[in-house]
């Protein structure tokens, strides 16, 4: 049954004209670093964590010096910053060099999909290397700041002199326009979209897959489990597993079919 999916999945790759990706937290679990919802999920284990997430970008703009210890603190961007790229970042990489993929829309902040060597990615919730002024919409990498970031001193806009935060979107936080008008753009283009460890339940990031279904590309999931996208018929269908073992067999099958071409 998944070996049928899997050679489904890599015929309609090769079919396809602009096929994109489209990835979540679970595409990099197999790195290490925790979800929000799935089974050993961060939010599933501590639904205080939950709350939290939800006053972090009240908390910049009312005091950004008080925003700033709060992000000093948390464990989570220590651990994603020594995690290292898996299988499934390194296959959809290899799509991209084959010509196959032309984009990943990725709402992980961990940048691992760059890191893997994927050329066109679009970081729909911004990057933990970044940070990025809510008023002017510049980013600057965070290296340029370690001083100031070290010394607990609040970053400011080398652009328009305002608190900077991270890149990263928060809950209650708008996207940023320029990332949010190019993955929509991506969206409305592709014919193909590979939706990859993500429970799709994040608005605006979960409409991109039903824009482009609206728009008559084929979308395919791969994840542990059903998602929204399965149970409305949103994806065409649904290869069952993990991103990190299929995304690497499907790249296998790509290079089978080309050489039969
Ligand atoms: P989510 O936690 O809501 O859902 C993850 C999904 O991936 C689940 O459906 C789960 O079943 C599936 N999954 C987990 N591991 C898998 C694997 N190895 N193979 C196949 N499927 C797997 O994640 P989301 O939909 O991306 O939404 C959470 C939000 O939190 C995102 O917007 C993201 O910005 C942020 N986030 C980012 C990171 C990161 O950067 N790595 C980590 C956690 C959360
Ligand atoms: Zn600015």
């Amino acid at each position: 049954m998944e070996l049928e999916l899997i050679k489904m999945c890599a015929r309609d790759l090769l079919n396809a004209n602009y096929a994109i990706a489209f990835t979540g937290a679970g595409v990099s679990t197999e790195s290490g670093i925790p979800d929000f919802r799935g089974p050993s999920g961060i939010w599933t284990r501590d639904p205080e964590a939950e709350r939290r997430s939800y006053e972090i970008f009240g908390k910049f703009l009312r005091n950004p010096k008080e925003y700033w210890e709060e992000v000093l603190k948390s464990p989570f961007y220590e651990i994603l910053e020594k995690a290292k790229p898996n299988p499934a970042h390194y296959a959809l990489a290899e799509l991209e060099e084959m010509g196959i993929i032309k984009a990943v829309i990725t709402q992980n902040i961990d940048g691992l999909h760059s890191k893997a060597g994927s050329k066109k990615v679009l970081e729909f919730h911004g990057g933990i290397d970044k940070l990025r002024c809510i008023y002017c919409g510049c980013r600057f990498p965070r290296q340029e700041f370690a001083k100031e970031i070290e010394e607990r001193k609040v970053p400011i806009c080398k652009n328009c002199r305002s608190p900077l935060k991270m890149d990263v979107v928060y809950f209650t936080e708008q996207i940023p326009t320029d990332v949010y008008d190019l993955s929509l753009a991506e969206a409305m283009k592709c014919d193909l979209m590979l939706v990859c460890g993500t429970s799709a339940v994040v608005y605006p990031a979960a409409e991109l897959p039903r824009v482009a279904k609206r728009r008559g590309a084929k979308v395919v999931e791969i994840n542990f489990e059903e998602t929204p996208l399965t149970l409305e018929g949103v994806s065409d269908y649904i290869i069952k597993g993990k991103v990190g073992e299929i995304l690497p067999k499907i790249v296998e099958e790509v290079k089978e079919l080309r050489k039969k071409q």
